[in-house]
């Protein structure tokens, strides 16, 4: 009689889950998103310290449900690798920010701008990721050298073999390869030396309050003599304060991105927020 309880317990749960659940309708709500034109790529600036200047933008995507307003990628990017629907998604959002790039270089009269796509592991493990590539490359005809690839640290490691031969691959068309998170995935490093990585974005949890954590402090000019070693560049992530573009800055990070310079915005609002910015 317990068993028996416990089990319409669980089934109860189930069915209260499936009919209030935020996350099913999301789950079927995302299926239609893509053609419904419901998602929207945000462009945050990459900022140069050294040359005080705009030299490109990561490309972060939103959701604009009908109902529930504009919704943060933490949230819906898990789904869509849940439901595999990542992989369209993931091609369009390739798609979208390049072709949107060429847009901005035009408008801000720059051909240098590069922009960043964040890559889900799922993506990654996809037979089909090389050729959705390639295929964009072709489509938009924008430079393969102007398009980075973000991979977090964990996807690297976990599936070592599979993605040392496909990032020799996408290297060999041109384009850079970033580690994102930095320091937030496991322990070891030897996945540094052996992928050809091109970048690594610092954590914010290692920018926050860098300018008076000692500690923090010591952990980033570890972090820069260790990239400046295997000839890798470094961006620092999520720079909010005055104090820590300026520590950053001395300890000889090149690159950052962070509400200090800008929040990610709509590709409308771009030349506004760069004629804006007022750094130098
Ligand atoms: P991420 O790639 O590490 O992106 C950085 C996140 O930090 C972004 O959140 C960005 O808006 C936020 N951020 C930037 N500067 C600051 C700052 O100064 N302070 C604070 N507190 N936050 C800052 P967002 O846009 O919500 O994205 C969250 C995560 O979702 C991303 O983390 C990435 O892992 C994933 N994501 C976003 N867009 C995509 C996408 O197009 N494809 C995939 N696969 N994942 C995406
Ligand atoms: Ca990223
Ligand atoms: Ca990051
Ligand atoms: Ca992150």
């Amino acid at each position: 009689a317990k068993m028996q309880g416990k089990d319409r317990y669980v089934v109860f749960s189930n069915e209260y889950k499936k009919r209030n659940n935020r996350y099913v309708k999301l789950e079927r709500d995302l299926h239609y998103a893509l053609e419904r034109e419901q998602l929207e790529l945000y462009y945050q600036p990459i900022y140069n310290l050294q040359t005080d200047e705009v030299t490109g933008f990561e490309a972060l995507i939103r959701w604009n449900h009908p109902d529930y307003g504009l919704i943060k990628p933490t949230e819906f990017i898990p789904i869509t690798e849940e439901t595999g629907l990542i992989i369209p998604i993931g091609k369009w959002i390739m798609e979208e920010a390049c072709s949107k790039l060429l847009i901005l270089q035009e408008e801000l009269n720059n051909n240098t701008l590069t922009i960043s796509i964040n890559v889900s592991p799922i993506q990654l493990l996809n037979p089909s990721i090389y050729d959705q590539i390639v295929d964009v490359i072709d489509q938009t005809g924008i430079r393969p050298e102007l398009i980075s690839l973000e991979i977090t640290e964990s996807v690297v490691i976990d599936e070592f073999k599979h993605s040392e031969a496909l990032l020799e691959r996408i290297k060999r068309l041109g384009m850079k390869i970033y580690v994102d998170d930095f320091g937030t995935g496991y322990s070891s490093l030897g996945y540094l030396y052996q992928l050809p990585l091109d970048l690594i974005k610092i954590d914010q949890s290692f920018v926050m309050m860098c300018n008076e954590d000692i500690k923090k402090k010591k952990m980033l000019k570890t972090i820069l003599n260790l990239a400046n070693e295997f000839k890798m560049e470094v961006i620092g992530e999520g720079v909010e304060k005055i104090e820590e573009f300026i520590e950053l800055k001395t300890l000889g990070c090149k690159q950052i991105q962070g509400y200090y310079i800008s929040k990610p915005k709509p590709i409308n609002e771009l030349k506004q927020m760069l004629a804006e910015l007022k750094l130098k």
